[in-house]
């Protein structure tokens, strides 16, 4: 979960629809910190492990469930940065 967490931050942050917000390493780490918190984790310990989480997590469906998750992620932290505005 946590890569394709961050695959889909980083995705998202590199469009133009996102443009406005920081795009600093700590609002990025925030972003998918608070995005995983809200995430079920699917840790697993082996590489066969992850690649069945990944394709099931990898339908278009989750996806799209994952990405609401971020999206609400990037707004919380583009309102509230967790560092100085400066
Ligand atoms: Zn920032």
């Amino acid at each position: 979960m946590e890569e394709i967490v961050y695959t889909i931050v980083n995705f998202l942050m590199s469009g133009t629809e996102y443009q406005t917000f920081c795009k600093c390493a700590k609002c990025r780490r925030d972003i998918i910190a608070l995005s995983l918190n809200k995430l079920p984790s699917h840790y697993v310990t082996t590489d066969e492990g992850r690649n069945r989480i990944y394709e099931q997590l990898n339908t278009p469906e989750n996806r799209q469930w994952i990405n609401k998750r971020i999206i609400s992620a990037i707004h919380v932290i583009g309102k509230y940065p967790q560092h100085d505005t400066k």
